[in-house]
């Protein structure tokens, strides 16, 4: 039975790592698309004041907690989700399986380039994995009949979508009817990750739950976008 718990509105599954993993598993081996999220406080955020957004995100076959923000107002008021669940840890679990498996797939986001030298990096990290294709994430609303034509050509097994929160969430809940794969996942910036034009902080700050202060030292820029992150706890604390 799949429990989800609501933060300010926004449901997100109370799983652990593994049992998401595992669920992931049998939705590849399942026979429609399944829809997955990892969003953190800023997108629940957003998604008080974007009502599609909110009902993209009820459409989902899984919703991660990615996120220590989302950890702490769960522990805040006592809903009980079990850990943090990020969709970066989360795709690279689903990589080695599509390694082991031969399994396929395709990576559409990130800058024109990027794209190319993270599926180079994931062929190499991930021996016997099927790159199915990929495309950059600038594209046109013009082309996106070609990229979708292109997507189900290749029939890949995941799809990984990077085109930033929320752009991402919303162009996979608009294509969910035409297109051809198993699971079909919005991963943010892990493309810059696997291309190697961004880097997840060191273990321990992973660990204390101060990767997002790791990014901000690296990303300055994210200051404004990251400033949400004492209004989201307010509004747990006042609302919730
Ligand atoms: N991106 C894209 N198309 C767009 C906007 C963004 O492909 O129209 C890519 C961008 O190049 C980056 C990723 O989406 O690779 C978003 O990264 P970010 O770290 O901002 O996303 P987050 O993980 O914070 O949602």
């Amino acid at each position: 039975m799949r429990k989800q718990v609501r933060i300010l509105g926004v449901p997100i599954d109370m799983i652990s790592q593994e049992e998401a993993f595992q669920k992931l598993v049998l939705f590849l081996e399942g026979s429609s698309i399944k829809k997955i999220y990892t969003p953190n406080p800023e997108i629940v955020m957003l998604a008080q004041e974007d009502q599609r957004l909110l009902k993209v995100i009820e459409g989902a076959d899984l919703v991660l907690p990615d996120g220590i923000g989302l950890l702490i107002a769960s522990k805040i008021k006592g809903l009980g989700l079990k850990e943090r669940v990020t969709g970066v840890d989360t795709m690279d679990r689903l990589l080695n399986y599509c390694g082991d498996k031969k399994r396929s797939i395709y990576l559409l986001g990130g800058k024109p380039g990027t794209a190319e030298i993270a599926c180079k990096n994931i062929e190499q990290q991930y021996p016997g994995i099927k790159i199915a294709g990929l495309h950059h994430g600038y594209f046109q609303e013009a082309d996106e009949n070609e990229i979708i034509a292109d997507i189900n050509a290749a029939a890949p097994d995941l799809l990984f979508v990077c085109l930033g929160a929320p752009k991402q969430e919303k162009w996979i809940d608009r294509y969910q009817d035409q297109l051809n794969c198993k699971i079909a996942m919005g991963v943010g910036g892990s493309v810059d990750i696997y291309a190697g034009t961004a880097k997840r902080a060191p273990v321990i700050f992973q660990k204390v739950g101060l990767e997002w202060f790791y990014r901000l030292m690296k990303e300055p820029w994210r200051m404004k976008r990251m400033m949400v992150l004492p209004k989201f706890l307010i509004q747990v604390i006042v609302k919730q």
